[in-house]
């Protein structure tokens, strides 16, 4: 019982300290600790002895690589063991599915909860800055896609553990938008969105397949 305990400590320790990345792993009593990613903290040094796969900055103990935490309670350690490749994590190249989240005038984060076909049990924070939008001039991020869209991009930097994403290709752009008036699913119409419901007319850069996405 003392390990359940340390360990429901330890999930409670969420904290992250980048701020660009962001996964929440259910099933804890999944055999073998929960799933962990580099950078993320496990505890601090006063509650637990750091082991292989940790590492420590200021006092507290973070995982060095994608595996899975483990404590052991009776020798108040903490280590992380790599994962089988068969749990996915977005790497550059990869094509993910994720909604925009949080929008500013030149990008906007995305909750990646898709890596090529797969769905993921949490998510990951990516960001789309304008100048990885396409190839021509995007005045502002509004024209691109809005909170609330179901997005298709590529990652293309992993950069201080931040998901950076393109949706340059023609593949990519937004799947799925909503009306930002009355949430109603938009429709392509010539280079703009047309909302059947209300009426409203709006701007994306949209995937060639939008609306086709399975999800
Ligand atoms: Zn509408």
């Amino acid at each position: 019982m003392k390990t359940c305990t340390q360990k429901a400590k330890l999930s409670t320790n969420k904290t992250l300290i980048n701020a660009g990345k962001h996964m929440e792993i259910g099933a804890p009593e999944q055999k073998g600790g929960r799933v962990v990613l580099p950078g993320e903290r496990l505890g601090v040094i006063e509650e637990f002895i750091p082991d292989s796969g940790t590492y420590v900055k200021d006092g507290v103990i973070y995982s060095q690589l994608v595996g899975r935490a483990l404590v052991d309670a009776l020798n108040k350690r903490v280590l992380v063991y790599p994962l089988a490749e068969h749990i996915r994590v977005p790497r550059v190249g990869s094509i993910v599915i994720g909604e925009v989240g949080n929008a500013q005038s030149d990008n906007v984060l995305v909750r990646i909860f898709q890596v090529g076909r797969e769905k993921l049990s949490g998510t990951f924070s990516g960001i789309l800055h304008i100048s990885d939008v396409q190839d021509r001039y995007v005045s502002s991020m509004n024209d691109v896609c809005k909170t609330g869209d179901i997005l298709r991009a590529k990652v293309i930097s992993q950069k201080n553990h931040i998901y950076h994403l393109s949706t340059v290709d023609k593949n990519l752009g937004v799947v799925y938008a909503f009306c930002s008036r009355c949430a109603a699913l938009l429709e392509p119409k010539r280079h703009e969105m047309h909302c059947p419901k209300c009426g409203h007319v709006e701007k994306r850069k949209i995937a060639i397949d939008y609306g086709r996405e399975p999800l």
